[in-house]
């Protein structure tokens, strides 16, 4: 059972409530990405903890690791990790665009080569939806192609005419577990118009804009994703796959988007940088060597609770890894802060307070 409720608007954007099957989660809603398994460096305590109730994960990569043999011996993915949340499964499309992945795509099905043993395997959209509901995903996305950043129409064209046909295979397959189809077509209007049009005829459970955020400038992601999001039914979650930035966050949210993943604040933690309502802190740098305050003043996270910006600059010049697990406890506490931040401002009706202040247009 899936169902998708309005809460509050405050212009495009909106608080909603998305309940499946048993559990339930407020949007907008930021997903950790756990493409091998794990969030990195952080457990499945410690995010709930946080407050956070989803996240994403990647099927075809489970798919080759540890394989559905494991996972079904657990009964299912949750079990498997010891997570009780909301599991999103990404179907494996964005992997085409990762370095050594594709193999080949053709009419019928795309060869994947695995990571780890370079074996090779035909995932058809039929297969990709049978992996996702046999690791009892919450939430499945279609099997789309997602083609390079390319100006190259025809190439697009193919690509989206492709996925609209694979959207409908996965559809049929689907059945009654929740499904989000994917909107592909580039940079290009009349193909992401044209494929928006065919995707909602399917009747999926929500829209998720793919093939974006992927090289192109960033107005031009802007102009195609507004475009998108326009056509989109308002009683559907929108989902802005790859973007996690706060700026960017913030600025989906205003154009009426609902749900993001991203490895961004993640990966950039182990990065040395760490982000604050008052900007960001690469901790590496000698300035922060004898600063005695926390990474933010007033944040309650377990980093910011325990740790000086000094003592984290100490472990990041001595290569004690530690610093970057406390990073990234700080950036998802940071970006759950935000999102409860914006949640308060559109019920009271002040979200475009929030933009100015992030001066974000
Ligand atoms: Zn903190």
């Amino acid at each position: 059972m899936f169902e998708f409720k309005i809460l509050y608007e405050d212009g495009n954007a909106r608080v909603c409530k998305m309940i499946i099957g048993s559990k339930s989660v407020e949007t907008p809603l930021f997903l950790p990405v756990a493409t091998k398994g794990t969030v990195k460096l952080i457990t499945w305590k410690e995010l709930e903890e946080i407050g956070y109730k989803a996240i994403i994960t990647n099927a075809l990569i489970m798919y080759f690791k540890p394989g559905l043999d494991v996972i079904e011996r657990f009964g299912s993915i949750h079990k498997f990790f010891g997570f009780n949340g909301i599991i999103f499964t990404d179907s494996g499309g964005f992997q085409m665009i990762r370095q050594g992945f594709l193999e080949k795509i053709s009419e019928n099905y795309a060869i994947f080569k695995s990571p780890f043993d370079n074996s090779k395997h035909k995932i058809s959209p039929e297969f990709s939806i049978e992996i996702q509901k046999r690791l009892k995903s919450d939430v499945m996305l279609t099997l789309d192609i997602c083609p390079e950043y390319t100006k190259d129409y025809e190439k697009i064209k193919k690509a989206t005419m492709l996925t609209i046909e694979w959207a409908k295979r996965c559809k049929t397959v689907a059945k009654d577990s929740t499904l989000f189809g994917i909107i592909q077509g580039g940079i290009f209007k009349d193909l992401r118009e044209y494929c928006t049009r065919e995707l909602i005829k399917l009747d999926f459970d929500g829209y998720a804009i793919g093939g974006l955020s992927i090289g192109e400038p960033k107005e031009v992601m802007y102009d195609i994703l507004k475009f998108n999001v326009n056509l989109l039914p308002k009683d559907k979650p929108r989902y802005f796959m790859g973007l996690g930035s706060a700026e960017d966050i913030l600025k989906c949210i205003s154009l009426g988007i609902d749900i993001f993943d991203s490895a961004f604040p993640t990966r950039n933690a182990r990065h040395d940088t760490a982000y604050t309502f008052h900007g960001k802190i690469i901790i590496n740098r000698a300035k922060y060597k004898y600063d005695t305050r926390p990474l933010e003043e007033g944040c309650n996270c377990f980093t910011c609770r325990n740790y000086t910006r000094a003592y984290l600059h100490h472990l990041s010049k001595v290569n004690e890894f530690l610093y970057k697990r406390l990073l990234t406890i700080h950036n998802l506490f940071f970006l759950k802060r935000l999102l409860d931040e914006t949640k308060k401002a559109i019920r009271q009706g002040y979200f475009d307070e929030i933009l100015k202040e992030m001066n974000i247009r």
